[in-house]
């Protein structure tokens, strides 16, 4: 399980019934949870295969993209759909195979929609609605913000944490993605040299 959003993202509005923001209306019932990205890549939460990937001006076929926009679909490993809607654009196509933390689109704002956000929903295989909150193990609540750990901060025992946060702080760590390893990642024999290398310059 990944979050949707890398770099963090707020909750804008949570699941449930809420007052409707476009009509006004009260007691409206909202299917999924609205997040606003602290960047704009939307990424697959689990591993899956892509069931839709719809443009907005997509007709017929039981589709939604007046109230979804742009959006994406996963059938989730865990047996899990889960929708990724108002996308500016998005990054596959129907039937592809995704993992974890595979950007699928862009946050934006089209289809039914007051501002760049993803409305994140998520449904059984029979397609009852559940809690995307409950999902991705964070409260729902409007405002809460959700931010990344350091790696170093998530992953790191007692006895290398010294050593880590020195190889981090002075940029030897880095891997092939940038910032992006997991502490417990095999290093190449090229990866070492690189990091002896860096050390090297640092020391
Ligand atoms: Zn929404």
């Amino acid at each position: 399980m990944k979050m949707p959003f890398k770099k963090g993202f707020r909750v804008a509005s949570p699941f449930g019934y809420r007052t409707d923001p476009i009509t006004g209306a009260a007691g409206s019932w909202h299917g999924g949870v609205d997040l606003v990205g602290n960047d704009r890549n939307v990424r697959a939460v689990t591993d899956g295969y892509v069931l839709r990937s719809r443009k907005v001006e997509d007709t017929g076929n039981g589709d939604r993209t007046w109230e979804w926009g742009n959006y994406v679909s996963v059938m989730g490993d865990d047996g899990r759909i889960c929708f990724y809607c108002h996308l500016e654009s998005r990054n596959v196509e129907s039937y592809d195979r995704v993992t974890a933390g595979t950007v699928i689109g862009i946050e934006g704002s089209t289809g039914r929609s007051t501002g760049i956000h993803l409305h994140f929903e998520v449904r059984d295989p029979a397609g009852k609605q559940l809690d995307p909150c409950a999902y991705l193990k964070i409260p729902n609540r409007a405002g809460y913000e959700w931010d990344p750990p350091e790696p170093w901060e998530a992953e790191a025992h007692d006895w290398s944490r010294e050593a880590v946060e020195w190889a981090v702080s002075r940029g030897i760590l880095k891997g092939k993605g940038g910032d992006n390893y997991a502490l417990g990642d095999f290093v190449t024999r090229e990866e070492l040299c690189v990091m002896l290398y860096r050390a090297r310059e640092v020391l």
